[in-house]
């Protein structure tokens, strides 16, 4: 059987400049140092806003913390007049590894369809990122089409560009339970986790699906993150709101199944 490495990634949304990251990232590390004795399971990843990436790229590799880099957003595009966009072949020259891809607010708030979010794709394994892909069913569709038939429908549209033994991340984030306190039940999130998983295996293969990560989103909080760990389909968390909070923040990195 696979063993997958749990992943903690905070996605920081449009909250702290470039000075503030620096000091938040700095106590993060040393909070969670002193636990990775005790616990020292999951990979742990912020997502700062662009201009804050190479101040937290340069703080990370002087200090050698033990924390990964990724960005919110690329451009489908590598390079040319595309004005306001960021290639990622900027990320990866600034030790990104990883870098989300579809968030909701992006589909809603900048109009993301499922074949933007499938170029984005492409343009993050071009360049070597690992593409956070989020995906996720809206309180209609919930109760139209019950939790799992848009996300799997996002995954399908969101890899259809991709064949192989591709790195990749899958986020089931429901838009009903981002931002709003209400998490998704533990048993919910494995539900839609288990059909991700499946269609990961009819798309790119039993190997690919058994090591790729999938990670539940929405109002993830210390005091409910262990209750999703348990879930044999669930491999982590994208935290938003509480990722902002360093003992919150710090607790979820820290969770004990
Ligand atoms: C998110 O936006 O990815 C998210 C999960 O937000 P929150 O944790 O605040 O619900």
């Amino acid at each position: 059987t696979h063993k997958r490495v749990p992943l903690i990634a905070g996605n920081w949304k449009m909250n702290l400049d470039h000075l503030q990251s620096i000091a938040f990232v700095q106590k993060l590390a040393w909070t969670l140092k002193d636990a990775r004795h005790d616990f020292g399971t999951a990979e742990v990843a912020v997502f700062p806003p662009f201009t804050d990436l190479r101040s937290v790229q340069t703080l990370i590799s002087a200090d050698k913390l033990d924390l990964a880099l990724g960005a919110q957003d690329l451009s489908a595009h590598d390079s040319g007049a595309y004005t306001g966009e960021i290639s990622g072949a900027f990320l990866a020259a600034l030790d990104c590894q990883y870098v989300i891809i579809g968030h909701s607010e992006r589909r809603t708030l900048h109009n993301e369809t499922d074949e933007v979010v499938a170029a984005k794709v492409e343009a993050a394994l071009r360049h070597n990122l690992v593409p956070v892909i989020c995906v996720g069913e809206t309180a209609e569709d919930l109760e139209k089409h019950g939790a799992s038939a848009v996300p799997v429908a996002q995954l399908r549209a969101a890899l259809a560009g991709v064949t192989g033994a591709v790195d990749i991340v899958v986020a089931y984030e429901p838009v009903w339970a981002i931002g709003s306190g209400q998490a998704a039940t533990p048993d919910q999130a494995e539900q839609v986790a288990a059909k991700l998983r499946e269609t990961l295996v009819e798309l790119l293969g039993e190997d690919v699906a058994a090591v790729t990560r999938v990670l539940y989103g929405g109002s993830v909080k210390a005091a409910n993150i262990a209750s999703f760990m348990r879930e044999s389909n669930v491999d982590g968390a994208l935290v938003g709101g509480a990722s902002l909070d360093l003992d919150e923040f710090a607790s979820i990195s820290r969770f004990h199944k």
